[in-house]
């Protein structure tokens, strides 16, 4: 499905992409959370990268079952059990059907959306995932995927959120790009950088 060394580099890319923008992610979280986005997420990428070498002699579903559990034991805040939730429902997904990307993709974001008990519109991380789900099942190539991914999370800035913390500010949310958005945009920029 994946080479070891891909896989090596697809987590060492999204860790990477992570640590560079962790004080952006931050700065986005400061203006409509509390703040910590890009520190929980840091945290995260270290725990995963701290298991690379077992994480990827692993089978991919079973891989992405190992990081989506350091995700939900070590991120925090509402994102850590959601992209957690995103990569132990798309490894469980990948295990029944192997052959479905697009579908066990979908499957996999439903998943998080059932979580977050949200769906795409709300400012939130799904609104890039959705759109990358889209994507992928039109089997645009990667570098659309990522313009897709982009544009999504630049759209959240109008809207007004709807779920999580943010939504504690009502309006004034309005202005501002969700960083969970962001955050998922980057790790698919990242993705598809290391597949290329
Ligand atoms: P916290 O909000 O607990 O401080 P983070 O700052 O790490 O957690 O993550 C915030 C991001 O999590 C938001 O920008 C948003 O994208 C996402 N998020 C929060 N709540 C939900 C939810 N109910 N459904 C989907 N995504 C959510
Ligand atoms: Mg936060």
């Amino acid at each position: 499905m994946i080479s070891e060394a891909r896989l090596r580099a697809v987590v060492l890319a999204v860790s990477s992409t992570i640590v560079e923008h962790a004080e952006e992610l931050t700065a986005l979280d400061a203006a409509i959370g509390d703040g910590d986005h890009g520190v929980n997420m840091r945290r995260g990428a270290a725990a995963v990268v701290a298991e690379l070498e077992a994480i990827v002699a692993k089978p991919l579903p079973e891989a992405l079952k190992t990081i989506g559990t350091r995700l939900v034991m070590t991120v925090g805040g509402a994102s850590g059990p959601l992209y957690g939730t995103l990569c132990l429902a798309l490894g469980k997904q990948l295990s029944g059907t192997p052959d479905d990307f697009a579908g066990a993709l979908r499957r996999a974001v439903d998943a998080v959306a059932a979580r977050g008990k949200s769906r795409y519109g709300q400012k939130t991380l799904l609104d890039v995932l959705y759109p990358i789900v889209d994507a992928v099942e039109a089997r645009r190539t990667l570098p659309e995927t990522v313009a897709v991914a982009h544009a999504a999370a630049a759209e959240t800035r109008d809207r007004k959120a709807l779920r999580g913390r943010a939504s504690f500010l009502g309006d004034r949310s309005i202005g501002h790009v969700d960083p969970g958005a962001r955050s998922s945009a980057l790790i698919v920029e990242a993705i598809a950088g290391a597949l290329l």
